[in-house]
């Protein structure tokens, strides 16, 4: 008997699945087991061709339609989302191992409230008038045409959405590579958008490694990359993307500051490292996984830390009583585990955690270490896990310095009761996505992306719109033509 997980076939291309076995097999592991749940097939070249010429045929007719009628669409889409939202948050949870408690309200969730503020936004697409005397300009905001979007692993419905929506809303198609290792979510918001009513075509999903990513970023018809991956990936298929000259939109990891002033409200800001460093078992990009704590409160708060990560439950993802799941892979979780060790054998101290759970699937327990100094790997390299470091400061200067010290600046955070400060920091903080008193909250109205290493361009609110669109700017002459002879 087929798994309820095993996707109709791998792909969704023109409006419906297709399969092609002659493509390199990818098995879907479901992490809280290691059991086999579902296989796709890496997309052979006739089907990356099939994908890329009809999205491309498939962009002319949907750039035409008006935006009212193309944000229909997708806001019924939305509706259709949220009406399934348990199903595919179970999905979801096969695919990442992700805790049905997360799911529920995180991915489904957050995919239909991209498809909705950009359906809402799509009629609202317009260009200006520029009046110069008798003559004037006029612009207009057009699609890009042929859009490309790779996903990473650990958010496969919200970033599917997250790409699709705006690209969608603005007249452009796309066409979607989700990682290999979650290929199923995607193929879903394919299904349903079709069932919305979006043309065949528009919005289409091939499955594969790193290679079918590359043959689709140097197509000549690509017109936009849009990626959420690794910086190592990023500054690749950024290249790849240059040498055609294309647009890009790189969301790529961080290791982000958490500082938490001794004026700080405790509890709060225990729960914003908890909340920065354990959901999703740390498989989030903005992490704020560098927790500065303020000498005179850091053994009050390594202590109220210790106990409150005590509470997480682990156990089985499907349970709504879990909170706390598996790493999405065995390399994934032998990968945090190696940073575990290193962490110990460069002199961090580990206040909790620190092991392999003792039970099926990939489970790392949460981990704390404390007097993590700069120099030490746990605190440079990005982890991506749950593996929380805490380091000690004493001045203000002397900590934005500190947290500005990295290749990275995706995110960074602040707690403190002296709002004066809170604003001056997050000022001199080299970051894109900031908190203050809160962290790792993306509403899809708030501008989301990194500076420095942690990428290009912005996903979400307006800003969104601008990186999958572009401006036509028309002069028109309303007298003769002058000319010099
Ligand atoms: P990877 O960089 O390994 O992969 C990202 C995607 O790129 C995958 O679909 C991958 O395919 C594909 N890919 C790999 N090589 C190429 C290539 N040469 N050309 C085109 N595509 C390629 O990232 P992970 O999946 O491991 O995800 C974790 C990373 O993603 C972390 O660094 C994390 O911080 C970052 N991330 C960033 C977010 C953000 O918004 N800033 C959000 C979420 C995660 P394959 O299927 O083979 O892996």
């Amino acid at each position: 008997m087929t798994h309820p997980a095993q996707p109709e076939a791998s792909h969704f291309i023109n409006g419906e699945y297709v399969e092609d076995t002659a493509g390199t097999p990818i098995p879907v592991i479901y992490a809280a087991t290691g059991a086999q749940i579902a296989t796709v097939y890496a997309a052979t070249p006739a089907i990356v061709e099939l994908a890329l010429s009809t999205a491309k045929e498939a962009q002319k007719a949907w750039a035409k339609m008006t935006g009212t009628e193309r944000g229909r669409i997708l806001r019924r889409a939305a509706d259709i989302m949220r009406e399934r939202n348990h199903d595919l948050s179970v999905l979801e949870t096969y695919d990442t191992g992700k805790p049905l408690q997360e799911t529920l309200v995180a991915d489904a969730t957050s995919g239909a409230d991209a498809l909705e503020y950009f359906g809402g936004l799509a009629a609202s697409l317009t260009g200006e008038h520029i009046p110069l005397g008798e003559d004037w300009v006029y612009t207009k905001r057009e699609a890009l045409g042929l859009c490309v979007g790779i996903g990473a692993w650990n958010y496969p419905t919200q970033i599917a959405c997250w790409k699709g929506a705006p690209a969608l809303a603005c007249g452009n198609s796309m066409v979607f590579k989700p990682s290999e290792t979650t290929p199923l979510c995607a193929l879903k918001v394919a299904e349903i958008l079709i069932e919305a009513g979006a043309p065949a075509g528009v919005f289409n999903v091939v499955q594969g490694m790193g290679e079918v990513g590359g043959a689709l970023v140097t197509d000549p018809r690509v017109d936009k990359v849009s990626l959420t991956g690794s910086v190592p990936t990023g500054k690749k298929v950024y290249a790849a993307a240059a040498e055609g000259m294309k647009h890009v939109t790189m969301e790529l990891g961080g290791k982000s500051p958490l500082i938490i002033f001794d004026d700080a409200d405790i509890d709060n800001a225990v729960g914003g490292a908890i909340n920065g460093n354990f959901y999703s078992s740390g498989q989030v990009c903005s992490n704020g996984t560098r927790v500065f704590v303020q000498k005179g409160i850091k053994e009050k708060f390594l202590a109220r830390l210790a106990e409150r990560t005590g509470n997480a439950i682990l156990g089985d993802p499907m349970d709504e009583a879990t909170s706390f799941g598996p790493m999405v892979t065995e390399n994934q979780m032998n990968i945090v585990l190696g940073y575990v060790e290193k962490g110990k054998e460069e002199g961090a101290r580990l206040i909790c955690g620190g092991n392999r759970a003792d039970m099926d699937g990939y489970f790392i327990e949460p981990t704390v270490f404390a007097d993590v100094t700069d120099d030490m790997t746990i605190a440079r390299e990005e982890i991506f896990g749950p593996v929380m470091s805490v380091l000690d400061f004493e001045t203000e200067e002397e900590v934005v310095a500190r947290a500005n010290d990295t290749e990275f600046g995706l995110s960074a955070g602040v707690f403190t009761k002296d709002f004066t400060r809170a604003h001056r920091v997050i000022g001199n903080l080299e970051a894109g996505s900031c908190f203050i008193n809160s962290y790792n909250d993306a509403p899809v109205e708030a501008p989301f992306g990194g500076v420095k290493a942690s990428g290009v361009g912005r996903e979400n609110s307006k800003e969104a719109i601008k990186h999958f669109s572009q401006v036509k700017s028309v002069y028109v002459r309303m007298g003769d033509v002058e000319a010099a002879f």
